[in-house]
């Protein structure tokens, strides 16, 4: 601790206390070396404590840097003489880079996309905050003083997230009011203000449901220079502090606990619906639509968390994309692809994002190449829940030109290769008694695309829809359902091809839409169709074309 701080944590109110009686007793000169020893032991572990933790921590931003340097130099005092502020403000009030960095962490792990902070001081909390945000995430910070809004802003147009920081001035429970009346919900609240009110503020929190489900609050101070534990305490702050804890952990609605980092954070969240209507004994419909299937919520319900999973035509395109979508939603994934270097660049991208994944080098129209994926992935992962047999071809020629080769071609990919791939992850599904198989068909199974001529490629995706029909009819009382996808126009480069490319503002023209579909608009769908929440959906073909075959 620098020398002239004011202790401000447990742990420095420990060090302060540590070196007066090392002082007492090194100058009474009669203290045993042994206690000595000891004393100055303790004393190390207390005051290297918060310097480790600083050291250990993730380096903060630069404009985190910044925004530190500035509010620790600023004159506090001068502002004050000055009018500026309302309160005199210690500079300690600052968040700090370890805490920053906890918050930080804390919203990423509770993926928050909306956060409410009630007290923002200089910004460095908000700050910290928002880099975990995603883009489209957004901080309200209720602050009282205006200043401190003068003073922070220069710093949050620094950043690329401080866009997503909107500061409001003014007191905070006329704020939460607003918030309320709104029907504004938050994912994590940053309670940081006057200690007093702590208790009003939460209270108001919970009471209007400004707290999402599965939301959590978080407390800055709640140890309060250990005031909130020791006898004899007569501190205003500290003792709010202590009825603020004693009061969250005898409310039912929530649990919580205190991390002793610097000053105390605690965090809280709500306790499940379903134990609130146990204890509340709330007159409600006590079923799976309220409690959730095997007590999950919907989203929950469409993780695939240890699932297995193969896409084939994984190596660029549509496909790369749904290996993106069922990894990112937890599936181990086997990316399979006739071109080994696509397939590899693709596991390098997954194992990246730290998503399980292998590449298989697989021509999926040879039943011997199919035989050799599903076994490699059988030996590597023991199952397969999930098949995606999704690569094809598409060829263009008139049909009075279309040649024989090119439509053997076409179908021994799209329709037997597709069939091939049902065939050998069929009959591991069904012994398993569990699997989800999602065929690519093309919105070419509907309708008739034009100007491009392609015979082959229609009759061929048309095959693919009632395969899926048949095959999905066929096994779904043995536990596997069989559905496919039907993609209207994609930007991927299947389509951009010297004959295609000149036709795309032509199609443009018969998209509702107005643009084509991007492989990104797919993913959802992978995802709906590979967990368990579409289980009593098979034989469908999911058409996904901006309207396209409406028109
Ligand atoms: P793409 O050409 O961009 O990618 C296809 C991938 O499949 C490539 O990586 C290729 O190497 C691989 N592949 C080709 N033949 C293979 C084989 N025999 N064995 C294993 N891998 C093989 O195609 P895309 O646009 O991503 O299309 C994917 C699927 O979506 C296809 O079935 C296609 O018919 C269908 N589809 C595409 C569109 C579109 O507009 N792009 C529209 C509707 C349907």
């Amino acid at each position: 601790m620098p020398d002239g701080k004011v202790p401000d944590t447990p742990v420095e109110v420990l060090v302060d206390l540590l070196t007066k009686a090392k002082d007492i007793a090194t100058a009474s000169g009669s203290v045993p070396t042994e206690l000595m020893d000891h004393l100055q032991r303790a004393l190390d572990i207390a005051s290297g404590l918060d310097d480790y933790l600083e050291k250990i921590a993730s380096p903060e931003s630069e404009p985190l840097a910044a925004l530190y340097k500035k509010t620790v130099t600023h004159d506090w005092d001068g502002v004050y003489k000055e009018g500026k502020t309302m309160f005199r403000l210690p500079k300690e009030c600052i968040t700090g880079h370890v805490e920053g960095q906890t918050l930080k962490t804390l919203v990423h792990m509770s993926q928050a996309k909306r956060i409410l902070e009630i007290g923002m001081f200089t910004g460095y909390g908000a700050l910290s905050m928002a880099e975990a945000l995603p883009d489209d995430g957004c901080l309200v910070a209720l602050e009282l003083e205006a200043y401190l809004k003068e003073f922070a802003q220069p710093i949050f147009d620094m950043s690329p997230h401080g866009k997503k920081i909107i500061v409001k001035i003014g007191s905070a429970l006329g704020a939460l009011k607003d918030l309320a009346e709104a029907g504004e919900q938050f994912d994590m609240v940053f309670i940081d203000a006057d200690k007093p009110n702590y208790i009003n503020y939460y209270k108001f929190i919970l009471d209007n449901n400004l707290l999402r489900l599965r939301g959590v609050i978080c407390v800055d101070n709640s140890l309060f220079k250990a005031k909130v534990y020791l006898n004899n305490v007569t501190d205003e702050n500290g003792l709010a502090l202590r009825d603020f804890n004693d009061f969250v952990v005898q409310d039912p609605r929530v649990e919580q606990v205190i991390l002793p980092l610097r000053d105390g954070i605690t965090v809280i969240r709500r306790v499940s619906a379903a134990a609130e209507c146990f204890r509340t004994k709330a007159n409600i419909t006590d079923d799976e639509v309220f409690r959730g299937v095997r007590g999950r919520s919907i989203l929950e319900r469409m993780h695939l968390d240890g699932k297995v999973a193969y896409v084939t035509g994984g190596g660029q395109g549509i496909g790369r994309a749904f290996a993106h979508a069922l990894g990112e939603a937890g599936a181990n994934v086997a990316v399979v692809d006739i071109d080994a270097n696509k397939a590899d660049t693709v596991v390098k991208e997954l194992n990246l994002k730290g998503i399980n994944s292998m590449a298989i080098t697989a021509d999926i129209s040879k039943s011997e190449d199919v035989q050799m994926m599903i076994d490699s992935i059988m030996s590597k992962w023991g199952a397969v829940h999930i098949a995606c047999n999704n690569a094809g071809i598409n060829m263009n020629s008139a049909s009075e030109d279309t040649t024989l080769e090119e439509w053997d071609k076409t179908f021994s990919i799209n329709l037997r290769g597709t069939f091939i791939c049902c065939q050998a992850a069929g009959r591991v599904m069904l012994k398993q008694g569990y699997g989800k198989i999602i065929n690519t068909a093309s919105m070419a199974s509907l309708i008739v695309p034009h100007p491009q001529k392609q015979l082959s490629y229609n009759t061929s995706k048309a095959g693919v829809v009632k395969l899926t029909q048949t095959l999905g009819a066929e096994w779904m009382g043995r536990g596997v359902s069989v559905n496919c996808i039907s993609p209207g126009i994609v930007d991927t480069p299947l389509i951009h091809s010297e004959s295609l490319k000149p036709l795309v503002q032509r199609w443009l023209s018969d998209i509702p839409a107005g643009r084509l579909a991007q492989v990104t608009d797919l993913q959802a769908a992978v995802v709906y169709l590979a967990c368990d929440a579409s289980d009593y959906m098979t034989g469908h073909n999911l058409v996904i074309e901006g309207g396209q075959s409406l028109w």
